[in-house]
């Protein structure tokens, strides 16, 4: 099933897991993805370390799993910086053998020492390419408070219209901490003529380390709020993961109460916080 299709009938939830790091079994993920059986997502997509192809077997194994032995739609991420055309050719066809119809198109980060492959310069060119290729639905990454390297809003936005128009069908949003963001993106997706469905990408932070992480790698904002929790909370690690919980429910609630179109639960690979959310939220989904 293509997932844009999906938004037509409700509030759509979904949530991203990825691959165990190389030290971890692959099959690790299954310990994972058994713990999250309380929860019926409309989807779990799986991401893909950009590091090149050598990541796509991982990344196409766990999204065949959730589709044949989960029976969840699942979606494969494809960063597209270190692939050739040839990769992502193959990567294609495997997705065309295990059924898989959505694919989450990205650039990927540069990956320092390595020089980009050269075929795939934006996720826009990966979108075209993918068309030329086979009927799939196409997904992509979108910045609320805009992407790092674009050079302004204005110019993000531009650009993101050109992705879409390419052929993405449907959006998802990279983690943001204040529902503003959201909400004045909206606005400027009406402006420049976007109009497939957006998720907003919500991240639990239930540590301090994981904080800092995000902040440096997506620059995102935190607001004062949540500069408030951290403080009051960030040392004493299980007030931390409440309080991280309950301050993803409350963006939840507003942006459901707001009309969101979907939101897409980063879940870290962590089944208890997952589930912890899922009871707190699903009614709203399905309302
Ligand atoms: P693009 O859409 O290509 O945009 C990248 C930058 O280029 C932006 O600043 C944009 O404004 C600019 N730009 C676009 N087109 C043009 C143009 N024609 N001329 C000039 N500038 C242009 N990374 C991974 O490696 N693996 C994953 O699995 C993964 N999953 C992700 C999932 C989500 C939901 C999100 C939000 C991000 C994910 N990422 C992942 C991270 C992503 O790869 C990075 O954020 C990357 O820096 C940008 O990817 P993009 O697809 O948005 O790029």
């Amino acid at each position: 099933m293509k997932t844009s299709s999906l938004f037509n009938h409700k509030t759509v939830l979904s949530l991203e897991v990825f691959p165990p790091k190389r030290t971890a079994p692959v099959d690790t993920i299954y310990n994972t993805l058994d713990e999250l059986k309380g929860i019926t997502p409309d989807f779990i997509s799986v991401t893909y370390g950009a590091g090149g192809s050598e990541n796509s077997q991982t990344t196409l194994k766990i999204a065949s799993a959730i589709k044949h032995k989960y029976g969840i739609e699942s979606v494969a991420h494809i960063p597209c910086l270190n692939l050739t055309r040839e990769d992502v050719l193959l990567i294609l066809e495997q997705l065309k053998e295990q059924k898989i119809e959505n694919i989450l198109a990205l650039r990927g980060d540069r990956v320092p020492d390595r020089e980009p492959a050269g075929d795939f310069r934006y996720a826009s060119d990966l979108v075209e390419f993918i068309k030329l290729h086979g009927d799939f639905n196409i997904i992509g990454a979108c910045y609320p408070e805009g992407h790092q390297e674009s050079g302004g809003l204005v110019r993000d936005m531009k650009h993101l219209k050109d992705k879409v128009d390419a052929g993405v069908s449907q959006l998802i949003t990279q983690l943001f901490f204040d529902n503003e963001y959201f909400y004045r993106f909206r606005e400027r997706m009406d402006l420049v003529g976007i109009h497939v469905p957006v998720e907003a990408g919500i991240m639990p932070v239930v540590n301090k380390k994981q904080i800092e992480r995000m902040v440096s790698l997506c620059g995102v904002k935190l607001p004062k709020k949540f500069i408030s929790v951290m403080e009051r909370y960030g040392d004493n690690p299980i007030a931390m993961r409440d309080a991280g919980i309950a301050y993803a429910v409350d963006q939840i609630v507003d942006l459901a109460a707001g009309g969101v179109d979907g939101i897409h639960l980063y879940t870290m690979n962590n089944p208890y916080i997952a589930n912890r959310i899922y009871e707190s939220v699903f009614r709203l989904m399905a309302s």
